[in-house]
């Protein structure tokens, strides 16, 4: 009896294989190996076989998202600095409370991509903070 792929819902097969699986968070990626479990070829979705091939999968998705925080924060510290802004001045500039520039920066919080595009490119045009004052 085969499985039917509950995220596409059009009656597309899931295959069972033991495979590599390559896992994106934020940005960050890694490779998952020998994931045993029921594939969609169409979306990729799994249905894990058993419970180490989930566990590591779980284990892959914590690890990239706590990189993938510990690169923004590492990217708006820098650009803070060099903008010589006050977390405080930050959070002012971007909006979610005078906290939230240190919240992002301890990797309390996650900020929203705008925030990271926008110190990105101030960090390498630094003159147009001005702009925004
Ligand atoms: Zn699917």
């Amino acid at each position: 009896m085969g499985k039917f792929c509950l995220q596409c819902q059009d009656g597309t097969k899931l295959k069972l294989a033991t495979k590599d699986v390559t896992v994106e968070v934020r940005g960050e990626s890694c490779i998952v190996p020998k994931v045993k479990g029921w594939h969609c070829p169409a979306c990729g979705d799994i249905e894990y076989a058993d419970k180490d091939s989930s566990d590591r999968m779980w284990e892959a998705v914590e690890a990239l998202g706590a990189k993938a925080k510990a690169r923004d924060a590492a990217i708006l510290a820098h650009a803070r600095k060099r903008l010589k802004l006050t977390q405080k001045q930050a959070a002012e500039l971007t909006g979610g409370g005078h906290n939230a520039f240190s919240r992002y920066e301890r990797g309390e919080a996650v900020p929203m991509r705008a925030v990271i595009n926008l110190f990105k490119l101030l960090d390498k045009h630094p003159e147009l903070v001005k702009e925004l004052a």
